[in-house]
């Protein structure tokens, strides 16, 4: 009979919490807004899902000329390649972004607490910012959400 009464309690307590969260997460996909008609099915994924491509899928991880990375959805500029660092965790990371470009939210997915950014004009999901040594932080950036403009072109 116990194990009836904290099923029920579990289910309750299910309920409870999706009903408050439910429209939070429906605001917050509601910001977010396909602009580039032409992304691929696994660029939708990560940007309006919270996908995560491969590691060392990306060919953004050996980009080392200068210029600036921009959202894949929207053209937004996000990083300059100044911020750029070889993390070796096999997604493009940098230290820094350029200032306005993402907001940020608490992400519990996965069963840890980590901090999830989006770009701050489309809404599109970009991947987690880490604490990174001393004071330097490390935006780990899926490679699908993000174009590279050179700086002589
Ligand atoms: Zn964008």
């Amino acid at each position: 009979m116990n194990n009836y009464k904290r099923q029920f309690f579990k289910l309750i307590t299910l309920s409870f919490v999706s009903t408050v969260f439910l429209p939070f997460k429906i605001l917050y996909s509601a910001t977010k807004k396909i602009i580039n008609q032409n992304l691929s099915n696994e660029q939708k994924n990560i940007m309006f899902n919270e996908g995560t491509e491969r590691p060392y899928s990306s060919p953004l991880n050996h980009e080392k000329r200068t210029g600036f990375f921009h959202c894949a959805n929207c053209g937004a500029k996000l990083f300059s390649s100044k911020a750029k660092f070889d993390s070796g965790t096999g997604w493009p990371s940098f230290t820094e972004s350029l200032p306005g470009a993402f907001k940020t939210k608490i992400d519990y997915s996965l069963g840890m607490k980590r901090i999830e950014y989006h770009c701050a004009k489309c809404g599109v999901h970009h991947g987690h910012v880490f604490p990174n040594g001393l004071t330097k932080k490390r935006f780990c950036n899926n490679g699908l959400c993000l174009i590279f403009i050179p700086d002589n072109n």
